[in-house]
């Protein structure tokens, strides 16, 4: 049975680094208990996302893998640390920015994500774009910049290209770039994401993009299980949000530390 309770978060703007910090970690607490698809019966962990709660620049990945799945961090192989380099080229570390996957649980031997899995998980990565309030997102690769845009073209057309796009209740600037694990093994690849993030600095400097009216507005109720699209059809993920701390959570033992948390 899947879970579509509605979330605990309350989405409304919400001014205060502090506060958006705590409605963060009732977002996370609820997510490391998530049984919303069938992932939550084959993961390790909950890879929630992790860096700096009220970070600037968020980017966003396809799914954690297997080393992920067993730490609860994202990005911790050997891809993961190409990207700490890329970010200390242009003078940042993982505390200043907040890495995400659109998809929080490992899919069974990597596996593609299916689209009942992204549509169960999308609330997820909507709030925490609503709560950090990043003004660039990165997505990473072909697969999550196709999520979230909601359109097919390739990474190879859209890399360090910019554009507006509201995610969650949030406008920001979608900005696509090659996945690290595919400039792993191709070097002209690599040169490429090196230089799409060179212009980084110089689009974070922009500030955040005109947002849209209405954000107190009251977010409408989750979308029953029923509503998810037929297999091969892949949603776009275009607003809101909603599980193993699980055990020891039902069991009331202590909440996930802000270690596990990830969050500086
Ligand atoms: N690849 C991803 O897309 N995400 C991770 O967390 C690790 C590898």
């Amino acid at each position: 049975m899947v879970d579509v309770a509605a979330p605990e978060y309350h989405p409304q703007a919400v001014s205060d680094a502090a506060e958006r910090r705590e409605q963060l970690k009732q977002v996370y607490l609820e997510a490391s208990a998530c049984t919303r698809c069938v992932l939550s019966e084959t993961r390790t962990t909950v890879v929630f996302g992790a860096g700096n709660a009220d970070a600037g620049l968020m980017f966003v990945g396809e799914a954690p893998g297997a080393n992920e799945d067993k730490q609860g961090l994202p990005f911790v192989g050997q891809a993961g640390r190409l990207l700490d380099k890329l970010l200390a080229e242009i003078g940042l570390e993982r505390s200043d920015v907040f890495i995400a996957n659109v998809l929080k649980c490992r899919p069974p031997g990597n596996r593609d994500p299916r689209p009942q899995e992204i549509e169960a998980c999308r609330d997820y990565l909507h709030a925490q774009v609503d709560l950090i309030e990043p003004n660039v997102i990165c997505t990473l690769g072909n697969f999550s910049t196709k999520l979230l845009r909601g359109d097919t073209t390739g990474i190879s057309r859209l890399h360090g290209q910019p554009e507006v796009h509201v995610l969650g209740h949030r406008a920001v600037r979608l900005y696509p770039i090659y996945h690290p694990a595919a400039a792993l093994y191709t070097p002209s690849m690599l040169e490429t994401l090196r230089a799409d993030f060179a212009r980084l600095p110089e689009l974070l400097a922009l500030g955040p993009p005109p947002q849209p009216e209405g954000f107190d507005e009251p977010v409408p109720e989750i979308e029953p299980a029923a509503a998810f699209p037929p297999d091969g059809e892949v949603p776009p993920l275009d607003s809101t949000l909603s599980a193993a701390a699980a055990a020891e959570q039902a069991a009331g033992e202590a909440e996930p530390s802000p270690d596990q948390l990830g969050l500086f």
